[in-house]
């Protein structure tokens, strides 16, 4: 009698669900969907020595980091404005963390507005450059453990965590550092809610080896939930309108109006209808969540 087979079943990595199901085909790679929480992520990840290795040697530099950062920092200014206001404190009793920054210009901006502390966390080597010459402490991933704990008032995640093999694990790396009720701050590409069903369509930004996990509201809400992080507010922007045509048929509007209940209130009314709940149909996700134990 032959060996029964041992078939490696993958469990989502967000919610730990074992069912999922093919969700598209790309260039020989494989997408799933979990049935629970609708997140999208490839079959089979690269190593944590070739995520390293690529960030390290390609993204920024081939990227034109450099160029889109410098563009922004009206926007970086803007923005810390509002992560102020959010937590109801001055710049000078701050301290921030930009996790992921690439060229530290948020950072930079921090650093000239006065704030306490301020910190990027990057693997390029030209990240690091920059940042001495602006004052800026870069940290690699690894050598965030040499911040004192309960350090940071907000921690930044921009366009981070899909990049991430492990994002549960990249944000339980930061919580220790976070003061209580601390912010966290996370915006990415957002998926809306699929139906739990193969998908036809090439989505934008399924970019391997960039881009690994594809976050829908449902699946971001329940990993800051499982991290004991509460959610003060969730929403998309950019195109909605476009995106609802798109998938027109693809999407399970009844799954994520009965699943995201509790986040019904928790959107932004400055954006139109299908930015927020249910629909979450615009092509980034805005998420602030805090840190318990204020
Ligand atoms: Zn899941």
């Amino acid at each position: 009698m032959p060996p029964p087979s041992l078939e490696y079943i993958p469990s989502c990595p967000i919610c730990q669900s074992f069912e999922n199901t093919e969700f598209y085909q790309k260039e020989g790679r494989t997408l799933l969907i979990c049935r629970n929480c609708r997140h999208v992520w490839w079959r089979n990840l690269p190593s944590e020595e070739e995520t390293s290795r690529y960030y390290l040697e390609q993204y920024t530099s081939g990227h034109g980091q450099e160029t889109i950062q410098n563009d922004n920092r009206e926007y970086y200014r803007n923005h810390l404005a509002e992560l102020l206001s959010i937590i109801h404190k001055p710049a000078e009793e701050t301290c921030i963390l930009d996790y992921g920054c690439s060229i530290p210009i948020l950072p930079h901006e921090a650093v000239k507005l006065s704030f306490r502390g301020v910190v990027g966390v990057d693997y390029a080597a030209e990240s690091k450059e920059f940042g001495r010459e602006w004052g800026v402490t870069v940290l690699s991933p690894s050598e965030l453990t040499a911040v004192p704990d309960r350090y940071f008032d907000i921690a930044r995640f921009s366009h981070t965590i899909e990049h991430s093999i492990d994002p549960a694990a990249l944000l339980q790396s930061v919580l220790p550092k976070m003061r209580p009720g601390g912010l966290i701050y996370i915006t990415q590409p957002n998926f809306p809610v699929f139906r739990f069903a193969p998908s036809g369509k090439d989505l934008k930004d399924t970019v391997y080896p960039e881009h690994l996990h594809f976050f829908s509201p449902l699946s971001l809400a329940e990993l800051t939930r499982r991290l004991g992080l509460s959610v003060t507010k969730l929403f998309s922007h950019q195109n909605e309108a476009e995106v609802i045509r798109q998938c027109e048929g693809a999407l399970d509007i009844d799954y994520a109006r009965d699943r995201l209940k509790e986040y019904a209130s928790k959107g932004d009314a400055v954006f139109p209808t299908y930015a927020n709940y249910p629909y979450y149909a615009g092509e980034n996700s805005v998420l602030h969540a805090r840190v318990p134990g204020a």
